[in-house]
């Protein structure tokens, strides 16, 4: 595995491999790697020829007031686990290689940025989150692109923006990995303490709880919704949202028909936690 800091010498590399009629992947990360990172490495593994994970604490998605000083870092580690999954390029540039001096750009996708994490976290967020990945399908021109529905507001803007700016790249969402207790994995865990890593354990086992009342053919989502929120109350989680929201669009879902996705997130001791599953209606009224 090659670790790559410049545009240059990583559309280079890419060219080469491109010589040989190797397909690319491309799996962006902010680095601090679990088996969430590590699975969709895997997936691109088995998918492409030339597999490019980017390690990119990007400093335009974090608001003022929220860890980009004290995100984890460790890139040795990283590299390691990179490297025992059999990734090609680490492309771990400065920030300064990313956003030059002058740098006067943004990607902004508008109506799906302003809702659940856009609302929670202000909508500069993901327009951080639109600029940075537009840069890193242009410079590393991959085949596919693998992100996690851990994230999934993420994907659905990336999808959009895809679409919208006639990127010629697929982009593949990949399950939600889990700790063994249920908590999705997640960078900022190591924020947790014994309490609230305890604590933290309700978002998952809430989303259960509305999945089986939808199982069971509940359908009003203030009921679907209140279950978790029941959940975290007990656990003396104050929520910033949960919500049901159509699975393309994210408009607000009242009656659940078939599929929808319901997100929450919420401030568990020093993290900040997102979480969701995608609900079934016992019986789609569409016949599905
Ligand atoms: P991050 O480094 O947190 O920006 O995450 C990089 C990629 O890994 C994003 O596409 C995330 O959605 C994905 N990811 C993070 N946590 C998980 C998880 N628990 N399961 C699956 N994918 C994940």
């Amino acid at each position: 595995m090659r670790i790559i800091r410049t545009i240059p010498e990583l559309r280079a590399a890419v060219a080469e491999s491109r010589k040989t009629g190797a397909s690319v992947g491309l799996v962006p990360t902010m680095g601090a790697f679990h088996e969430g990172h590590l699975s969709l490495m895997r997936a691109a593994r088995k998918a492409n020829g030339l597999v490019v994970v980017s390690l990119f604490v990007n400093p335009t998605q974090f608001g003022a007031n929220e860890d980009l000083g004290s995100y984890p870092r460790d890139e040795e580690r990283d590299a390691a686990m990179a490297e025992a999954e059999g990734v090609d390029l680490l492309f771990a540039p400065d920030a300064s290689e990313i956003y030059p001096e002058g740098f006067a750009t943004s990607i902004h996708v508008s109506g799906l940025t302003d809702v659940l994490d856009g609302a929670s976290r202000g909508a500069l967020h993901f327009d951080g989150v639109a600029t940075v990945v537009t840069k890193l399908l242009n410079i590393v021109t991959p085949d596919v692109a693998y992100f996690g529905q851990k994230d999934a507001q993420q994907v659905l803007v990336v999808r959009r923006l895809v679409r919208d700016l006639n990127l010629d790249v697929r982009i593949e969402a990949c399950p939600i990995v889990r700790e063994s207790d249920g908590l999705a994995m997640s960078s900022r865990n190591v924020y947790l303490d014994a309490d609230a890593r305890r604590q933290a354990t309700a978002l998952n086992r809430g989303l259960d709880d509305a999945a089986a009342l939808a199982a069971s053919g509940v359908r009003d989502a203030a009921t679907l919704t209140g279950a978790v929120r029941r959940m975290l109350a007990h656990a003396d989680i104050e929520p910033e949202y949960v919500e049901l929201r159509d699975l393309d669009d994210l408009s607000p879902v009242t009656e659940l028909d078939g599929e929808a996705l319901l997100a929450v997130a919420a401030r568990v001791g020093a993290a900040r936690l997102i979480d969701n599953h995608i609900l079934r209606s016992a019986d789609p009224r569409g016949g599905a």
